[in-house]
């Protein structure tokens, strides 16, 4: 009998948890200075799933939205989860570091390369976008 796929993570006080059922269709870094801001971290990283594909918890659970984009977070304890963007409903990206094993998900691709910072260095060979690594419907804005 196959074991069902199945992958967890959370906030760091516990309050909120998420699980996917389905390997992620999309991991990628993204180095634009939205990120940036919402996380702390000089680049962040996303996995992506289907909508459908996942179940997230937590009464702690908060978001916020700047244009398209929601970025959703702990309340309690403040760590960012999730990211989607209303031209992708049916998308969902969950922070890489909120993985319960985030080494499993190795990322695939860089985003945003343009807004990188000029000290960091990730000589990896992945293909690097210069914007979005997800086209949207009507691209050409930035998010
Ligand atoms: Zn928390
Ligand atoms: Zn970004």
């Amino acid at each position: 009998m196959d074991d069902p796929i199945l992958h967890t993570g959370g906030c760091r006080c516990g309050a909120v948890r998420f699980q996917a059922h389905a390997e992620p269709h999309h991991i990628s870094y993204c180095h634009c200075a939205d990120c940036r801001r919402a996380t702390g971290a000089p680049v962040s990283a996303f996995v992506g799933f289907r909508a459908g594909e996942v179940s997230l918890e937590g009464k702690a659970l908060k978001s916020f939205s700047n244009g398209p984009a929601e970025r959703s977070f702990c309340g309690t304890c403040g760590s960012p989860i999730a990211y989607s963007d209303r031209r992708l409903p049916d998308r969902l990206y969950f922070l890489l570091g909120a993985f319960d094993m985030p080494a499993y998900f190795r990322p695939t691709q860089h985003a945003y390369v343009r807004e990188q910072l000029p000290f960091l260095h990730m000589p990896d060979g992945l293909p690097r976008h210069l914007k979005s690594s997800v086209p949207r419907p009507e691209d050409g804005t930035d998010q």
